[in-house]
């Protein structure tokens, strides 16, 4: 995709206007609207409106538009309810202290969005239609994006197949939609390094699944495992791959990184069972600005475990949208129990997370042009 078209503000301007803003008789009242955006609870609050469109088996996608925020309808037949014909996305919309409000790679959103589909069966939305949906709610509720530092707009873009169908087959009629949520540090009293449970018995996807694709099945099936961990006083989990349970995946929904003595990194690589993650993508490129050879490499367990106890591993960090980077502390299972160094976070695991949230708020020179202003 073209790197370049997306500096001029006008070409996101284009985009969302191609979604009709319907009036909303019901919004919060500002003091009702301030106060949640002041004690943000992370997906439990949401934005007066929300974008829709449709799409059917013979017209396309039609009908696009931003509603007022509502329960959908839904037939208890809908396909979705018992296939779990379901993908998702997950970004943020940032302020910037001259009032602007911005959006961090959407296209790379919009292309991973179709890969999802793909895999799913659902129909693909055009790279326009998702940026033009997302910038287009952003503008309709700029006044939800939360103006303090580290606290962003959640935007949840999402389709499913809705036509009342229990046969199993390619979906007729899909809804999709985008809603916001006002969100607040993911850390609230400052970054903390987490405990990891490693879980070798229960797996989220395996070779030729969904691991790739940003889907609800992949959750459902991540969450006995992540419970495991929790019962075992972990904050998350970490899952090996189910073919071998010999290498280190991703998390529930973050990807995850190691810092060697000699200053290089390591991240598992995209092997179809990963969700390659945009935070994953940016920060390979940034250490690598900064003179770090990464390496994506497959990296088994026991490997990793020594690498720990000897020193030559000094840092490991999760990575994802919502809380940018979590350092990891430890290392948890029924087997073993190591500590990351001294437990605390790294050096340049606060380093990188700082580059990249500097350039997310716009408090540093954007140098790979990946911010999108929105308005
Ligand atoms: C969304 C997600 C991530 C992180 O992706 P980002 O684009 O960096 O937010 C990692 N793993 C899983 C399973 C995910 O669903």
């Amino acid at each position: 995709m073209a790197e370049q078209s997306h500096h001029d503000p006008t070409h996101t301007t284009t985009l969302a206007e191609a979604f009709t803003v319907l009036p909303n008789e019901n919004p919060a009242s500002d003091a009702k609207r301030q106060e949640l955006i002041d004690k943000p609870a992370f997906g439990q609050v949401f934005s007066d409106n929300m974008a829709h469109m449709s799409w059917t088996k013979g017209e396309g996608w039609s009908d696009r538009r931003i509603e007022p925020y509502a329960p959908l309808k839904m037939d208890p037949g809908a396909s979705v309810l018992h296939y779990a014909q379901e993908c998702f996305e997950g970004l943020k919309a940032y302020h910037h202290d001259d009032g602007s409000l911005w959006l961090f790679r959407p296209d790379a959103n919009a292309e991973r969005f179709q890969n999802s589909a793909k895999r799913l069966y659902l129909p693909e939305v055009s790279v326009d239609d998702f940026i033009g949906s997302v910038a287009a709610l952003v503008r309709r509720d700029a006044a939800w994006v939360p103006t303090r530092r580290e606290y962003t707009l959640y935007m949840r873009p999402f389709m499913f197949a809705s036509e009342p169908f229990l046969g199993v087959r390619a979906p007729e009629e899909v809804d999709y939609c985008v809603i916001a949520s006002p969100s607040g540090p993911y850390f609230a009293g400052g970054v903390k390094p987490v405990s990891i449970w490693v879980e070798d018995q229960w797996f989220r996807t395996g070779p030729g699944g969904t691991g790739f694709a940003k889907c609800g099945g992949n959750y459902a099936a991540s969450l006995l495992g992540e419970y495991r961990g929790i019962d075992n006083g972990c904050e998350q989990v970490c899952f090996v791959d189910a073919a071998t349970k010999t290498y280190l995946e991703e998390l529930g929904g973050m990807n995850m990184f190691t810092v060697h003595k000699d200053g290089h990194l390591e991240t598992p690589s995209l092997t179809g069972n990963i969700l390659p993650g945009v935070t994953r993508r940016s920060l390979i490129q940034l250490a690598q600005d900064k003179g770090h050879d990464v390496v994506e490499t497959m990296i088994k367990l026991d490997d990793l475990l020594d690498q720990i106890r000897s020193g030559e591993v000094t840092e490991v960090f999760a990575c994802g949208t919502a809380a940018i980077i979590t350092p990891i502390g430890r290392f948890k299972s029924e087997k073993f129990d190591v500590t990351v160094a001294d437990g605390g976070s790294g050096e340049l695991t606060m380093q990188l997370r700082n580059d990249l949230l500097g350039i997310q708020l716009g408090e540093v020179e954007d140098p790979h042009n990946w911010m999108w202003k929105i308005c």
